[in-house]
């Protein structure tokens, strides 16, 4: 069975079996990506791209093949449109770093959503404050739904870039990206897509998003930590400056000129995670294997489920009831504070996370300190649920 390939599932907290319902902070890994992962440090490791031995030769056609098999797994027209990256995190930064200091100006405007974790703002208002831009910011309806009507009357010709997310992190809502992208496009804007919590729960093809760039995260589709993706349309990273310098990066380099290389070498100064970029092939290859579709189907069951047996208990809200939603669910137990009602789960066994999900302006939104979120994977089961919610009735009594 799937969940058998998951070692750290048999694994006892407080002397009772460990039920794992924070997957949209980071999923559980496959044994066949763990093999990835030793099996490189046990027999590949070598420094990539400029080795003339064996090993580097090996190390590095293993990386490339990996850049192609993600080019194929977002469906990408170029493999060097694929950018190795730490994570999310940094390929938002890269973006608004370099896209920045190519296309920004004073009085310029870039659009986000309200509903953007804080690496989809953060970034563009230090963009922002460098090259005397404003950030405007698409507002999302109580249910958790982009009003995306709003859309249009935000753009004008001072706007430079849409960065929104494909999926929030804290409300679920699945956004319409291609919609979005129609939109921004037909004012001829460039769009990013945030799709750190997209690309482990649906089939994501960048070309019939038509989006201008998509960053994810391995470590939340089943990778390890230390290796993301950054997707980026080739006309766009051609003009872009490097975003930071070192080896790998350059063409030739004198004190007077430096020159840089091709992409996607150009924005991958110093020495990548490789080790973890294997294990990344390795996720690919378990989420094709598994099905995505598949993976879909159960974790929507396992989402209306939860939301169904959660609406049955007296006093719990829910936030984000968008009818497009991922398996992300948040609530709030009465007017128990979060942290209170995660701790006590976690005493039963049960994982989930607490707060704001570096998501503040949801909880502005909502006049709420934050909220407990319980996100499902492909290995979550029914009979999980039931638990936590039997967790959820015995401790509401304490709490409430
Ligand atoms: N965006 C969203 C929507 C996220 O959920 C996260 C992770 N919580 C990130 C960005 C940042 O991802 P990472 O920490 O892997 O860079």
């Amino acid at each position: 069975m799937l969940r058998s390939l998951f070692p750290i599932l048999d694994h006892k907290v407080y002397d009772r079996p460990l039920v794992y319902f924070d997957n949209a902070a980071t999923t559980q890994k496959p044994q066949p990506v763990i093999d990835a992962l030793t099996g490189y440090y046990a027999t590949l490791n070598s420094n990539i791209h400029r080795g003339a031995h064996y090993l580097a030769a090996q190390a590095t056609e293993q990386y490339e093949e990996t850049r192609r098999n993600v080019q194929r797994f977002i469906n990408a027209r170029n493999s060097h449109e694929i950018i190795f990256t730490r994570g999310t995190t940094e390929s938002i930064n890269l973006v608004a770093s370099s896209f920045g200091q190519e296309f920004l100006k004073e009085g310029d405007e870039v659009v986000v959503s309200e509903m953007e974790h804080h690496s989809n703002i953060v970034p563009w208002q230090l963009t922002c404050e460098r090259h005397g831009a404003k950030l405007r910011v698409l507002p999302f309806s109580d249910d958790g739904v982009l009003c995306i009507e709003r859309l249009e009357s935000l753009l004008n010709e001072h706007t430079r870039i849409v960065a929104v997310n494909h999926v929030s992190n804290t409300l679920g809502t699945i956004n319409p990206i291609k919609q979005i992208v129609q939109i921004a496009h037909s004012h001829n804007i460039p769009v990013l897509v945030d799709g750190a919590q997209a690309i482990s729960h649906m089939a994501v093809d960048v070309q019939e998003l038509g989006c201008d760039f998509y960053c994810f995260s391995g470590h939340k589709m089943y990778a390890p930590m230390g290796v993301g993706v950054l997707y980026g349309r080739e006309d766009l990273l051609e003009r872009m400056p490097p975003y930071q310098g070192g080896g790998e990066m350059i063409k030739d380099v004198t004190f007077e000129r430096t020159t840089y290389n091709d992409l996607p070498f150009k924005f991958e100064a110093g020495t990548p995670s490789v080790g973890d970029t294997m294990g990344l092939n390795a996720a690919i290859q378990f989420m094709l294997q598994t099905g995505i579709e598949n993976i879909a189907h159960h974790e929507k069951e396992l989402t209306d489920y939860a939301t169904q047996e959660l609406l049955a208990i007296d006093g719990i809200r829910i936030f984000g009831q968008a009818p497009r939603k991922t398996s992300v669910v948040s609530f709030l137990l009465g007017k128990a504070h979060p942290y209170d009602t995660g701790t006590l789960l976690d005493k039963l066994g049960i994982a989930v996370r607490t707060g704001h999900h570096c998501t503040q302006p949801i909880m502005e939104h909502y006049g709420i300190p934050g909220t407990v979120r319980a996100s499902f994977a492909i290995y979550n089961t029914k009979e999980e649920i039931d638990t936590f919610i039997a967790a959820l009735r015995r401790i509401a009594p304490i709490l409430m």
